[in-house]
């Protein structure tokens, strides 16, 4: 009865003026033409949210984050609204809904509360009725009938939980054609990818690419939800985030990211004792600072200089903090660098091929670039650089592993079969 269901998304700029809403309206219709049905879920109109943060710090720097989320639900509200007469105009009734009327029921936890279950007998209804479903995203309602919002982006995790709840198939509409190699600003050959796994895109989104909410995308992978990531303004065929099984292509390196939002902070000539570590980070954790990489050097005469990162907002507080427990622990200074930039490569070709870290120290080295600090997962290596070499780091990084990049042909599993073994 529900066969050949497709939740469409449709983010802020796709909403972001009468023409547009129109635009997406006339794809809806179009969709459903085609014989499918259709749940809408809409952001609000860009900019909307921003502004509506802005009036609330007009009137004091930390509102109470129950007013926040009573205001900034406002925003999909509006956007849903014009939505429906838009689609209705063009002779499919549609019905918006807020997260109240849907219900998308949440926990308690104000601006970034976390789906609990979903309830779908009214669109269930709606839909055999003949209508098209409106919905506002990112916001849903407590047991307590308070309302809450999902965390900014956070109408994507709508988008997905309604798929997962309806078995329905997630289209995600955007300003972007899908998922790129690399930044096309930075990168002009970056291509699009056709298919990128959950986790793969998780990394992405952690280190800063900006296609989807990272919580949205460790739902999908939680509940199986397969995504299509596509442009609202282009007809062609977007990126699809799907179960690593699926992705076709297997490549070592899948993309290559900058992230220039991250400040290192070094505590020089730390006195190297069991505890210095712990008495260092936890005033952090205390104040909610999440730190990323850490390099500790090796110690000289009992003394030893100690690196992390922390993302750039967080930067001036975790230095104050550290400057603290400096003075305590008997540290000489505290150096903080604010033009410092992380690039990664990203791929789960990693996991089944060796000689990738080299590989990419090596290309840095030729470029004269230095590593300050380097992370790594499964499937992911992260260098610490200079800013000013960011850019130059990501082409050179794509030329070599992308453009130049072969398919993994065998799966190794520390044989000497893999295709750089050094
Ligand atoms: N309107 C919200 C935001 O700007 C939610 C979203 O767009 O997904 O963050
Ligand atoms: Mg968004």
């Amino acid at each position: 009865m529900l066969g050949n269901l497709v939740v469409q998304k449709f983010g802020g700029t796709s909403v972001g003026s009468l023409d547009r809403i129109e635009k997406v309206a006339k794809r809806v219709a179009s969709t459903l033409r085609a014989g499918k049905k259709v749940v809408v879920v809409s952001s609000a109109m860009a900019g909307e949210t921003d502004s509506l943060i802005d009036l609330a710090k007009g009137i004091m720097e930390f509102p109470p984050e129950r007013e926040m989320d009573m205001l900034l639900a406002t925003g999909e509200q509006k956007a849903i609204s014009l939505l429906a007469m838009a689609i209705t105009k063009r002779g499919y009734p549609a019905i918006s809904l807020c997260g109240w009327q849907v219900p998308i029921v949440t926990d308690r936890v104000h601006t970034k509360a976390r789906i609990e279950r979903i309830g779908i007998q009214r669109i269930r209804n709606l839909l055999e009725e003949g209508y098209v479903p409106v919905v506002a995203g990112f916001q849903g309602i407590t047991d307590e009938w308070e309302i809450t919002t999902l965390g900014r982006g956070g109408s994507d995790t709508t988008a997905v939980a309604l798929a997962s709840a309806l078995a329905a198939d997630c289209e995600i509409y955007t300003d972007v054609t899908g998922v790129f190699t690399a930044d096309p600003r930075i990168v002009p050959s970056a291509r699009k990818l056709e298919m990128i796994s959950y986790e793969e895109m998780l990394e992405l989104s952690s280190l800063g690419a900006k296609v989807m909410q990272i919580r949205s995308v460790e739902f999908a992978a939680k509940h199986g939800v397969r995504i299509h990531v596509r442009s609202s303004f282009e007809e062609e065929e977007g990126t699809w985030i799907v179960p690593e099984e699926e992705v076709m292509e297997k490549v070592v390196v899948r993309g290559i990211t900058l992230d220039t939002k991250e400040s290192r902070i070094t505590v020089v000539r730390v006195p190297d004792r069991p505890g210095i570590a712990a008495k260092l980070f936890k005033p952090l954790g205390e104040a909610h600072i999440v730190v990323d990489m850490i390099v500790q050097n090796v110690s000289h005469d009992g003394y030893t200089d100690m690196s992390f990162t922390v993302s750039r907002n967080d930067a001036p507080k975790a230095e104050e903090i550290v400057r603290k427990t400096a003075k305590v622990i008997g540290a000489k200074e505290v150096i903080r660098d604010d033009r410092v930039a992380k690039v990664s490569i990203v791929g789960l070709g990693m996991r089944s091929s060796y000689g990738t870290a080299a590989k990419m120290f090596e290309i840095l080295s030729k470029n004269g670039i230095n590593i300050m600090a380097i992370s790594t997962s499964e499937i992911r290596i992260s260098c610490l650089i200079d800013e000013k070499y960011g850019e130059l780091a990501v082409r050179e990084l794509h030329e070599a592993f992308i453009e130049e990049g072969e398919e993994i042909k065998v799966e190794n599993h520390g044989e000497g079969k893999g295709k750089e073994g050094s």
